[in-house]
C-alpha cells in the first residue's frame, strides 16, 4: 500500500474523507455467495424510490472463522455491481477493527469500523479527566437539544464518571483512525466508531460526551454505534421496551444533531444499528424517527443471509436438504463452543432445540418453517434459529462441499435472499 508523506515526513493524520451516502444498509455474506441477490433487493427498494447504499461487511472474527481474505469480499461484490450493472455506490466494511487487525483490510475495504469497546473497560486518570472537563465547560451546563422537551443535563461528577469511561476509547479510536489514513494515503474512506459490544448501554448524555471526546482526537466520523438498551439477539426480535428504545433512538439523532455544529463533526453523521437484522418491532418506530427529523441511519444485517442460505438448501431437497441437517446435527452437538463467543447477544432456550434424530425425519416444509423468522408461524423455533446463527462455523469447516452446495442451489438461495432483505428489512424500514 502506497504511503503519503507529508512534507514534514510525518503521515498525514487526516486523510481525503469519503463521503457515506444518507440512507446506507449492511450486509453480511459469509461465504461471498450471495453479493447478487443481496443486491437485487437494494435495486427493488430503488425502484421504489428510495437510493440506499450497499455496504457489505465482515468481521475479522468472521474471517477468522471462515478463512476467508477481506479482498474476497471486494471481489464478490465487483462482480455482483457488474453483473446487475449497478452504478450507485457501495462500500466493504472491516467491520469491528483494531489496531492490531486493520492491517490486513487496507486494501480491500473503504470503509472502517473502529471497535473501541475493550478500552471502555478502562479508566483514564483523573489528570486527564479534569483536562477534558476543563476544555469542554459547555456539557456542564443544561443543552437544549432540538425536537427534546427536556435539556440534557450532566452534573460534575456524572461528567467526570462518563469521561474517565470514555476517554481512553476516544484515543484509542483517534489511534486506529490514524493509521488507517496513513496506511491508506490518498484512498479516501468512511470511519464508523462502534460500542456495541459492551456491558451497558449508553445514553444520550454519554453519547454527547463520547462525540465531544471524538472531536477532540479529530475522528471523522460518518457514523456511531452506541449500545442501545434491550437485548439485540442475532437472528431474532428484539427483546425489551420498544417506545423506550424509541425515545432514545430520537434522543440520540438530536444529540447527533447537537454535536455535529458544536464540534465541528462531518455534517453527515449519523446512527449506525448493528445487529440490526431482524428487529421487526424497532423498524417501523427508526422509520418514524427518521422521517420526523430527517436524519439518515446505516443498519447492519450480517448474519440473516446465512439463515436464508439454509433455507435454500432445505427448499432444494435431497441432498441439499440432507447438508442442511447435518449442520444442525453438528450446531447441536458443539452448541457449548459455538455459542460461547456469542452468549451476550443470543437466548437459546436448550429445552426448546429438537433433538437432531428428531430433525433428520423433518420435510423440507418442516425445517424451514422452524428456521424462517416468520412470527406468526406456529413452528417457527427462535431457539432452532439462534443455534444455525452462530453455526456458520460447522458450514465453514465443510469447505468446498458446502460451497458446491450453494452453487447447486442458487436458485432457491438467492430468492430467499433477496425476499428476506427486501420485504422483511428495507421495506419496513424505508417504505411501509
Ligand atoms: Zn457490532
Amino acid at each position: 500500500m502506497a504511503q503519503t508523506k507529508t512534507i514534514s515526513g510525518q503521515a498525514p493524520t487526516v486523510g481525503p474523507l469519503l463521503r457515506l451516502e444518507h440512507y446506507s444498509f449492511g450486509v453480511g455474506d459469509r461465504f461471498a455467495h450471495q453479493a447478487k441477490a443481496q443486491l437485487r433487493a437494494i435495486q427493488l427498494l430503488g425502484q421504489r424510490g428510495v437510493d440506499v447504499t450497499p455496504v457489505w461487511n465482515k468481521s475479522n472474527r468472521e474471517h477468522l472463522i471462515i478463512g476467508s481474505e477481506p479482498g474476497s469480499v471486494l471481489a464478490a461484490v465487483q462482480n455482483a455491481a457488474q453483473a446487475l450493472g449497478w452504478q450507485k455506490p457501495f462500500h466493504v466494511d472491516a467491520d469491528h477493527i483494531t489496531l492490531a487487525t486493520f492491517g490486513r483490510f487496507v486494501a480491500a475495504s473503504d470503509y472502517f469500523t473502529l471497535d473501541v469497546a475493550e478500552t471502555i473497560g478502562q479508566s483514564a486518570q483523573d489528570a486527564e479527566v479534569e483536562g477534558f472537563l476543563a476544555g469542554h465547560p459547555e456539557l456542564l451546563r443544561p443543552v437544549a437539544l432540538e425536537g427534546q422537551q427536556q435539556p440534557l443535563y450532566m452534573s460534575r461528577e456524572e461528567a467526570a464518571r462518563f469521561a474517565r469511561k470514555y476517554l481512553l476509547a476516544a484515543r484509542a479510536a483517534g489511534q486506529i483512525y490514524r493509521a488507517i489514513a496513513a496506511a491508506r494515503g490518498e484512498l479516501p474512506f468512511v470511519t464508523e466508531v462502534s460500542m456495541d459490544e459492551t456491558e451497558s448501554p449508553q445514553e444520550p448524555e454519554e453519547l454527547l460526551l463520547i462525540l465531544a471526546a471524538l472531536a477532540d482526537e479529530r475522528v471523522p466520523l460518518q457514523t456511531v454505534a452506541p449500545k442501545f438498551s434491550g437485548r439485540f439477539n442475532k437472528g431474532v426480535d428484539y427483546v425489551g421496551d420498544v417506545r423506550q428504545f424509541e425515545s432514545q433512538f430520537r434522543a440520540d439523532l438530536a444529540v447527533i444533531g447537537h454535536a455535529v455544529k458544536s464540534y465541528d463533526l462531518p455534517k453527515n453523521l449519523k446512527l449506525s444499528v448493528h445487529s440490526g437484522s431482524d428487529k421487526f418491532s424497532l423498524y417501523a418506530p427508526i422509520r418514524r424517527a427518521l422521517r420526523d427529523t430527517g436524519a439518515g441511519v446505516h443498519l447492519k444485517t450480517a448474519g440473516t443471509t446465512w439463515l436464508e442460505e439454509l433455507i435454500g438448501l432445505a427448499e432444494a431437497g435431497g441432498e441439499a436438504l440432507k447438508l442442511a441437517k447435518r449442520i444442525y446435527s453438528e450446531s447441536y452437538s458443539h452448541r457449548e463452543e459455538l455459542c460461547a463467543p456469542y452468549l451476550a447477544v443470543i437466548d437459546i432456550d436448550a429445552n426448546e432445540l429438537p433433538e437432531p434424530s428428531e430433525v433428520a425425519r423433518w420435510t423440507a416444509e418442516q425445517y424451514c418453517a422452524a428456521l424462517r423468522h416468520d412470527q406468526s408461524c406456529t413452528q417457527f423455533n427462535p431457539s432452532f434459529r439462534q443455534l444455525l446463527h452462530v453455526g456458520y462455523k460447522i458450514a465453514a469447516k465443510m469447505g468446498q462441499t458446502y460451497r458446491e452446495m450453494l452453487e447447486a442451489c442458487e436458485e432457491q438461495i438467492s430468492r430467499n435472499v433477496t425476499a428476506n432483505l427486501y420485504e422483511r428489512h428495507l421495506k419496513p424500514l424505508f417504505l411501509d
